[in-house]
């Protein structure tokens, strides 16, 4: 009779750990603090946890005007265009990433 309730305990440890995502709690830590502590204060101590943060910041790339490759270094001119015979200029281009 223990197994069903064995098993929906698992069931809510593991749902808790879901909640981990995308947290400063990592999945084992959230996953053990639900089946030590049970699911109710994984879950609470989860929700508590911070959100990650999301970093932006603008960088250069370097596209090919001709194929649209992109360099992260500055180069001369397009490597793949150079091979087909082309000298195509690099034009350096400011783009938002997001970490
Ligand atoms: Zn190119």
């Amino acid at each position: 009779m223990i197994a069903p309730l064995l098993i929906s305990y698992i069931s809510a440890s593991i749902l808790v750990t879901l909640f981990a995502i995308g947290r400063r709690i990592s999945f084992a830590g959230a996953f053990f603090t639900s089946l030590v502590m049970s699911p109710i204060v994984g879950l609470i101590t989860v929700l508590k946890t911070e959100k990650n943060i999301h970093i932006k910041h603008y960088s250069t790339r370097y596209v090919c005007p001709e194929c649209n490759i992109e360099y992260t270094q500055q180069k001369q001119c397009c490597d793949f265009c150079k091979e087909m015979g082309k000298e195509i200029d690099l034009k350096p281009t400011r783009v938002l990433i997001y970490e």
